[in-house]
């Protein structure tokens, strides 16, 4: 297996002296091609601020982030742009930063025209087929639409991109419990069908096992554990993890269902 994404020694602070959040401590991991990689941790644990510095939304503090080989610590202008299409996102709120009033297809077009106007077309349908969509749903408005379904149409936007890496912040959170686990299956269909690599961020970790080929475990900025996910299940080495695991009290239930 090859890392796709090598980070070592990340950190971030923010502000300055007395006032100062460590908020990413000193944190060292890979990301493997075609796996799909969960961080979980407790809301403040440092998971988004780790995602910004891995997307380039956010200066490091210090530390190294590598992608499939390349220094991207500290890109600028094109180089950036180039790397930003590699590495796509989705967050929690979609459509939230959107025009409520344009449709699905409207909202859609920046990135279409992105990818350019022959390819687009094409690639549209074939992401929007990639999450289970068919293209009729470009004629709708966001609210005519569920948290599942918009959340796959923000899935199927950065597909366009044919990215390397998917990182998913808190993708599901908002959603009930049915339409999380049908977005946690597309994530790893992706994984399955395109080898696509995915970083998926989460405080849940019935979540983060469910559909993770390997756990990270962040605790005040810290990764305080690390492993394939069986391993960090059954023979978990920190409390901190423990106490998460116990406090999951439905976890083995939904480790009963079939894995992905
Ligand atoms: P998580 O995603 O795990 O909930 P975050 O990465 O959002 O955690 O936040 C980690 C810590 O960093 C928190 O204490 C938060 O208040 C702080 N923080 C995050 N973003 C900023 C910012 N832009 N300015 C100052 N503090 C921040
Ligand atoms: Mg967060």
């Amino acid at each position: 297996m090859t890392a796709l994404y090598a980070v070592e020694h990340l950190t971030k602070t923010f502000g300055r002296g007395k006032t100062a959040v460590q908020a990413v401590k000193d944190v060292s991991f890979e990301l493997e091609e075609a796996q799909v990689t969960t961080i979980v941790g407790e809301s403040g644990s440092g998971k988004s601020t780790v995602a910004r510095m891995l997307l380039g939304l956010m200066p490091v503090t210090s530390g190294t982030l590598r992608f499939d080989g390349r220094d991207v610590t500290h890109l600028k202008g094109r180089d950036r742009a180039a790397y930003w299409r590699q590495v796509q996102a989705v967050f929690q709120d979609p459509f939230s930063s959107f025009n409520q009033f344009f449709t699905v297809g409207k909202l859609l077009a920046r990135s279409m025209r992105l990818v350019g106007r022959e390819v687009g077309r094409q690639r549209l349908e074939e992401s929007l087929g990639h999450v289970g969509m068919t293209p009729d749903v470009l004629g709708r408005y966001p609210h005519e639409l569920s948290g599942g379904q918009r959340q796959r149409v923000m899935i199927a936007r950065a597909l366009m991109m044919q990215p390397k890496l998917l990182i998913a912040d808190e993708a599901t959170s908002m959603l009930d419990a049915s339409l999380r686990v049908n977005i946690l299956n597309v994530l790893t269909d992706l994984r399955d069908e395109l080898g696509m690599t995915v970083l998926f961020i989460t405080h849940d970790i019935g979540q983060a096992c469910y559909l993770a080929d390997r756990v990270l475990v962040m605790e005040h900025g810290s990764l305080v554990e690390q492993g394939p996910t069986d391993k960090v299940i059954f023979q978990p080495e920190h409390e901190y993890t423990k106490r998460l695991l116990a406090d999951v009290p439905k976890l083995h239930s939904a480790m009963d269902l079939e894995r992905p």
